[in-house]
């Protein structure tokens, strides 16, 4: 894709903190971390979002997920991990090429807010769970 800077940086024609590859995808550090360490996966075959992807990709992505995030904690300290992974605007998606973000964690460190909590009653989360089981 021409016009993909993460394309971009796959191809190493914009320069990166690369701390994985292989023949499915690169991980890199995130220009804006949201802590120490903060590491985007990125397959190298653009895909704009997981819909796109194809099941062996993902699978594959998500083992090299944890792999990082194992380092994460055992060389960096951290004490927990999230995987962060938006699609579409309105969740948040700012660059149009598929991307994992694995997010190291520290205690109290607040550093991120996932979702505001809500309290639906039984009958609002019945008619849901209706339409997506
Ligand atoms: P999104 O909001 O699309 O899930 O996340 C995009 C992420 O890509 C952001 O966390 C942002 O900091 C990161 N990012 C955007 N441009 C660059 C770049 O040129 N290099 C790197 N390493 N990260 C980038
Ligand atoms: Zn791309």
């Amino acid at each position: 894709m021409d016009n993909c800077i993460f394309c971009k940086i796959i191809a190493g024609d914009i320069p990166s903190m690369r701390v994985y590859e292989d023949d499915v995808c690169v991980a890199i550090l995130d220009i804006n971390p949201a802590a120490p360490g903060h590491t985007l996966i990125l397959p190298k075959k653009h895909y704009q979002d997981l819909f796109e992807m194809d099941e062996e990709t993902a699978g594959k992505l998500l083992m090299v997920a944890k792999e990082i995030g194992k380092r994460q904690m055992e060389r960096l300290g951290a004490q927990g991990v999230n995987l962060v992974q938006n699609n579409g605007a309105a969740a948040g998606q700012t660059v149009l090429h598929f991307h994992l973000h694995v997010i190291p964690r520290f205690e109290n460190d607040g550093s991120m807010v996932l979702w505001n909590p809500t309290e639906p009653s039984m009958d609002d989360l019945k008619a849901i769970c209706e339409k997506l089981a």
